[in-house]
C-alpha cells in the first residue's frame, strides 16, 4: 500500500501521515508532493493506491490536480481540505475525486472515510 499526500504545508503532510498510522492502516511507504505539479509528476513515477490532497495550494491547486489526474490515471483522490461546503464537495466528486474528508480531522475520521480504499 502506497500513499501520496499533496499539501504546500510540511507540517499539514507530517499531521496527514501520522493521522493515518494512528488510524491503524497498514501502509508500505507514504510519499508528499507540495502542489498539483509535483504530485502529477510523482504519479508518473510511482504506482499510487491511494492520494489524499489539498484543495489549496500555488502552482496547481487539488481541483485542477484531479481534472488532470482523471486524463489518465483512476488512482483514488480523497480531498482533504478546509473547503467543506457542498458545493465545492461536489464539484471535487464530479471532477473525479473519490471522497472528501474536512480538516481538522481525527484519526476516526480518516478511518471511516478512507477504510474503503484499503486492502484488508
Ligand atoms: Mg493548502
Amino acid at each position: 500500500m502506497r500513499v501520496l499526500i499533496v499539501d504546500d504545508s510540511s507540517v499539514m503532510r507530517k499531521i496527514v501521515a501520522r493521522g493515518l498510522r494512528q488510524a491503524g492502516f497498514k501502509i508500505d511507504d507514504i510519499l508528499e508532493a507540495g502542489d498539483g505539479v509535483e504530485a502529477l509528476q510523482m504519479v508518473t513515477a510511482h504506482n499510487f493506491d491511494l492520494i489524499l490532497s489539498d484543495w489549496n495550494m500555488p502552482n496547481m491547486d487539488g481541483l485542477t490536480f484531479v481534472k488532470e489526474l482523471r486524463k489518465s490515471d483512476d488512482t483514488p483522490v480523497v480531498m482533504v481540505t478546509t473547503e467543506g461546503g457542498e458545493g465545492k464537495v461536489a464539484e471535487a466528486i464530479q471532477n473525479g475525486a473519490n471522497g472528501h474528508i474536512k480538516k481538522p480531522f481525527t484519526p476516526e475520521d480518516l478511518k471511516a472515510t478512507l477504510g474503503q480504499f484499503f486492502r484488508g
